[in-house]
């Protein structure tokens, strides 16, 4: 049976809720999943205040991404195994998710600006649950509003770094990250180590306390994997992988199932949780 360790909900920015993540889960066999949603562990504690957590017949590891503060690089890195009523965790995460709110009313506002007609409400519909307002929200609302055909192309024209409705927010160091995951009692983990675009910075994020690569990501190619794995070997990291399913029809994987990892990377960052 296959896993998949890097899942969103609508808890973040992720279509499905929790509980239709894991149901999706199932009907595709996976063993072991991972939710790891932006900013926040809301989509866990719902599930275990649900009493589903734990649940017959999937193995689901409590997780989370962290986006890291860096002036030109987006280096995101996954907590798994953390402690989700982690009172310090919480802390943090509280004041990250509040600039992330007054960040969604800039861009309103430069979108505005540009001649984009879009109001905040709109924003906070697609949002629904979710409690970390994303980019991918905001892109959402100019496809659905005709501006653009795809997401893909929002932030090709307006939301990427460096595009005019860009906004940055406030983010932790990629060290802070690492120590309140390690804090929480969970496993740091780096990200699609190839966004970052730029694998001299991987090597140096990988040598600040990093106990995991995510070597496996739709977006690595044979070669990118190849490197990605020889690296996780030469600092001796635990391999990760996952899917970044979001649930969004127009962006790949739109199913869980479709990409998935070997269920013996996955079972590493499973038993850590249950010792
Ligand atoms: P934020 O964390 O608010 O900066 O938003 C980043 C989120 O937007 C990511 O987690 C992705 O889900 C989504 N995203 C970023 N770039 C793209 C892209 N080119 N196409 C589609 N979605 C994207
Ligand atoms: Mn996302
Ligand atoms: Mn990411
Ligand atoms: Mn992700």
């Amino acid at each position: 049976m296959p896993s998949d360790l890097h899942t969103h909900t609508s808890f973040s920015d992720g279509r499905l809720t929790p509980e239709e993540l894991v149901a999706a889960a199932k009907a595709a066999q996976l063993k072991y999943i991972a939710i790891t949603d932006h900013d926040t562990v809301d989509g866990i504690c719902h599930l275990y205040e649900q009493g589903m957590l734990p649940m017959k017949g999937i193995q689901i590891i409590p997780g989370i991404e962290f986006s890291a503060h860096h002036e030109t690089q987006d280096i995101h890195i996954l907590g798994y195994n953390i402690d989700i009523y982690h009172r310090a965790l919480g802390d943090k995460l509280n004041d990250v998710v509040e600039a992330r709110w007054l960040r969604f009313s800039k861009m309103v506002e430069k979108l505005q600006e540009l001649g984009y007609a879009i109001t905040e409400a709109d924003v906070l519909k697609i949002a629904g649950t979710s409690k970390a307002i994303s980019r991918s929200h905001v892109a959402q609302v100019l496809v659905a509003k005709g501006f653009f055909p795809t997401v893909a192309a929002v932030f090709d024209a307006v939301l990427d770094k460096g595009k005019p409705a860009y906004v940055s927010h406030y983010r932790l160091e990629p060290e802070e990250i690492i120590s309140l995951i390690k804090e929480a009692g969970g496993t740091p983990v780096l990200a699609h180590p190839k966004l970052i675009g730029d694998d001299g910075l991987v090597e140096e994020l990988l040598q600040k306390g990093i106990e995991g690569l995510e070597v496996f990501y739709p977006r690595h190619d044979a070669v990118d994997t190849a490197r990605y794995l020889a690296m996780a070997e030469k600092y001796q990291l635990l391999v990760s992988g996952g899917s970044d399913f979001h649930g969004i029809p127009m962006r790949y994987p739109s199913e869980l199932g479709v990409f998935t990892v070997e269920d013996r990377y996955a079972e590493k960052f499973f038993r850590k949780a249950s010792l």
